[in-house]
């Protein structure tokens, strides 16, 4: 099947094409949407629904759904939207805010700029899908804010909307994106490293740890869930770190992989901060090397206890 359709999720709004390419047995179908990139979503209920708004999803969420898919696709990981997948993604996550957003669109124009030596041509379909803006008139804006604050150069043209075409990077453009690679920016949301699927823990920091820094300091906290895949050290989860405000790692278990996301943030001079189950904590402490950092204990008959030391430590730790 190679005929152009409706994107279930983007719904095609600003007229590009998407096709199906794959119908599986299992009542899963792939699709390949030149703003979300290539994922799969099933089953074929599901897709009915949320394409003909019988699940209604605001533009908003949409746009949201694009960005995730988008990413993942362009790095060659693509996701399977599911409807418990769509429900996590909606409850915590949200369309990253303009700061975001231009961290996003420098990071493009650089990686673009540098990898084929030429200026950007014109910004493709998906543009506003890489950077994760509502649609591509607010990427425009944005990105004509960037010109107007001399961080792009570019060539306008085209009345009356007007469209970038040569789009570079200036000096200060690209001494930013260089900072932006070493982790100098930093964003709206903390990054949680902790070992997944875990019957005590997953449940614990949706239901406390999210909250607690959402309510506390109004940072959302991501974790690799959240863009789709867990527990994997990959380009995707080094930008998640490299953006993020701070990291908090869970030790219960002494995870390798949360100890190396620890270490990669500290290198950062990220502030990386420290939880662990009290019980663990007290019989088996935790490696010698983080032994010396601050680090909240939490045990799930206290929650509120736990919440508050979290938030104060959090506050400390970001100068709030
Ligand atoms: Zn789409």
């Amino acid at each position: 099947m190679n005929d152009t359709i409706q994107c279930p999720v983007c719904q095609n709004a600003d007229g590009s094409s998407c096709r199906e390419i794959l119908a599986s047995q299992n009542h899963f179908v792939d699709f390949e949407c030149e703003v979300c990139g290539r994922y799969t979503i099933g089953p074929l209920l599901f897709i009915e629904e949320i394409k003909h708004d019988k699940r209604p999803l605001a533009p908003v969420q949409r746009a949201l759904l694009s960005h995730k898919l988008c990413t993942a696709s362009r790095a060659g990981k693509p996701l399977t939207i599911t409807p418990d997948r769509l429900g996590y993604l909606l409850e915590n996550s949200t369309l990253p805010n303009p700061v975001a957003q231009t961290a996003n669109m420098v990071r493009y124009i650089g990686d673009e700029v540098s990898r084929s030596g030429n200026a950007i041509g014109q910004f493709p379909d998906n543009f506003h899908a890489i950077i994760g803006a509502l649609n591509r008139k607010s990427a425009v804006r944005l990105a004509k804010e960037l010109e107007e604050r001399k961080i792009l150069t570019t060539d306008l043209t085209g009345h009356p909307s007007p469209e970038f075409i040569n789009v570079s990077l200036s000096l200060d453009g690209w001494e930013r994106y260089e900072a932006e690679k070493r982790g100098e920016f930093k964003g709206n949301s903390g990054f949680m490293a902790m070992k997944f699927n875990d019957p005590e823990l997953d449940p614990f920091v949706k239901d406390v740890v999210k909250p607690a820094v959402k309510e506390g300091i109004g940072y959302d906290l991501v974790d690799m869930n959240d863009v789709g895949r867990a527990g994997v050290i990959d380009n995707i989860m080094r930008t998640r770190i490299r953006d993020s405000a701070f990291v908090i790692v869970d030790l219960t278990h002494d995870n390798s992989g949360a100890y190396w996301e620890a270490g990669y943030a500290e290198g950062l001079g990220k502030p990386v901060l420290y939880i662990c189950e009290k019980a663990k904590f007290d019989k088996e402490g935790t490696h010698f090397d983080t032994n010396h950092c601050t680090t909240v204990l939490w045990s799930r008959d206290d929650d509120e206890g736990f919440k508050k030391s979290l938030v104060a430590t959090l506050r400390r730790s970001l100068n709030l």
